[in-house]
């Protein structure tokens, strides 16, 4: 990665941005706006709009007139594949731009964000861009004298609010199928990782998206959110963040037009290492980068490591050592493995965590604490907390930072019940050298992803989505338009 081009990047001024609305730039309604601050030294980046209730309802309006009148669902699907496929091409040729722009607002460490935010989104956008015209109808099987034809078509407008770990990412997740599909959207990015979404989202609209198919609202989730959550315009709402918003969102849709609601929430995500794991040092590594990387701000993260016993002791030993190497830090260096976290809020409940664990005699093997204060930025040492009760807070509740709990196991069964022993079922990691044990794991742990033998990683090929209180439907992959395309019969006697 290019240093220079990088610091040159960091040392650019940051203009205030505002809605995109219609194809067209406009400032909140009665012109507030509110501080962008950098994690990376508390310092204010630059002012984005704070939008209204009358902003969301404009977007809303833009969007269902550019649904109705078809300038874009009526479009051939050769037409919207290729502005589909010159917006990732853009996004590619402005990815270092977008990715330090991202990293001065949300604090990701660069080597992560560049691949995993303008790269995964072009990547995201291209798959669903080849893939949109490749979907076809059916027809039923019938009796001979009626043809049943069964359509596939856009559901209308989409609302899209997103959150702040990785928005590009998450926000293609979104946008790609939901726009591949025909919908027109309203995005909703987080309040503190606004600014590289907006940037991706103008290159969309000069890669020809017609105006009021895509439009962007930024500012306070219980206004902007609420408000789309609440509109009796908006047909389907996709989502990722934390449950108690979700929750919100599925009673807004019961009090308004009841549209669809689709979530993709926190976890617990259970890490567990059997004594056979192939490779404990290996085992330790990927362990210590599937929570600290983000600084733990990934939904995936796997913050509880269950570890059998007659390997606990040395095994948290290698998973401690990983951690002290991490190089914690200015998230703009490429040397860097996890940069900041997000805002101060989240600093202080991520410490809060570790105080209670420690107050109720837990060991804090490593971390627990701020670093880097004098920078002015959030940084949080990697954590590990031993000697957890899997019915503690910290191994029951998401964290959403660098901190991870240990809890020892005898058996296999213990292990899923310890597993499956919270209200989360997102993502899951299973390190043994026994195949049959690894089938049996993966059919007996309750989460939507079960990861054997490493920790992470997945691509555009396969769903991500929660069971229980981690959502439902799912992002990514051809099922991912599910959400987005309706089934609609025609009934033809002949
Ligand atoms: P959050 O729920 O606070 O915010 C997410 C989004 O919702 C933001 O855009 C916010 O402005 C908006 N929002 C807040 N209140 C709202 C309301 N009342 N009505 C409508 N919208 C509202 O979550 P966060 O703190 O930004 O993100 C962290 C959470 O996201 C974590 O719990 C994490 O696990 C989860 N997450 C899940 C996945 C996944 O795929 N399952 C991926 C990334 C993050």
């Amino acid at each position: 990665m290019d240093q220079a081009r990088i610091d040159s990047l960091r040392a650019q001024p940051v203009a205030p941005v505002q809605h995109i609305i219609d194809g067209v730039s406009r400032p909140a309604s009665d012109g507030g706006t509110m501080d962008v601050i950098s994690p990376l030294d508390g310092q204010v980046l630059t002012q984005m709009a704070r939008g209204t209730a009358r902003d969301a309802e404009d977007a809303v309006a833009a969007a269902r007139r550019a649904f109705d009148d078809g300038r874009w669902a009526g479009l051939a699907p050769a037409a919207r594949k290729a502005v589909l496929l010159r917006w990732a091409a853009l996004i590619e040729a402005n990815a270092l731009e977008l990715a330090v722009l991202g990293v001065r607002d949300n604090g990701t460490e660069i080597g992560m964000a560049f691949k995993a935010e303008p790269m995964s989104a072009a990547g995201t956008i291209r798959y669903y861009a080849e893939a949109l015209d490749k979907i076809y109808g059916e027809i039923a099987p019938t009796s001979p004298d009626v043809l049943g034809l069964i359509h596939r078509e856009p559901v209308g407008v989409v609302g899209a609010i997103v959150p702040w770990n990785f928005p590009l990412m998450i926000g293609a997740w979104k946008l790609g199928p939901a726009l591949a599909a025909g919908c027109s959207v309203v995005l909703k990015p987080a309040e503190t990782a606004s600014l590289s979404l907006l940037r991706m989202c103008e290159l969309g609209q000069e890669a020809g998206l017609p105006p009021g198919v895509l439009n962007v609202v930024t500012g306070e989730g219980g206004v902007v959110g609420q408000a789309i959550s609440e509109s009796m315009d908006v047909d389907v709402l996709v989502f990722t963040g934390s449950g108690p918003t979700g929750r919100r969102l599925m009673e807004a849709s019961a009090r308004s037009n009841m549209k669809r609601v689709y979530l993709e929430l926190g976890g617990k995500s259970p890490n567990i290492v059997f004594a056979d794991a192939p490779d404990l040092d290996e085992a330790a590594k990927v362990s210590a980068a599937g929570i600290f990387r983000n600084s733990g701000q990934v939904c995936v993260a796997g913050s509880r490591l269950l570890v059998e016993r007659s390997i606990h002791d040395a095994f948290v030993e290698r998973l401690v050592a990983a951690a002290e190497r991490m190089k914690m830090g200015d998230p703009l260096d490429p040397a860097t493995n996890a940069g900041a976290v997000n805002s101060l809020r989240q600093l202080d409940q991520n410490l809060a965590f570790v105080a209670e664990a420690q107050a109720a005699g837990r060991r804090v093997l490593t971390g627990g604490t701020r670093i880097l204060e004098e920078t002015g930025g959030y940084y949080m040492a990697p954590t590990v907390v031993a000697d957890v009760d899997p019915a503690d807070r910290i191994a029951q509740d998401e964290v959403f930072g660098p901190v991870l709990a240990v809890i020892p196991f005898d058996t296999e069964d213990e292990a899923i019940a310890i597993a499956n022993g919270t209200d989360f079922g997102l993502a899951a990691a299973v390190w043994t050298a026994n195949l049959s044990r690894a089938h049996r794991m993966v059919r007996r742990i309750r989460a939507g992803v079960v990861h054997v033998n490493t920790y992470g990683g997945a691509d555009a090929t396969v769903p991500l989505g929660g069971v229980k209180q981690s959502g439902n439907g799912h992002d990514k992959s051809l099922h991912a338009f599910e959400k987005y395309l309706d089934l609609k019969t025609a009934w033809i006697k002949l």
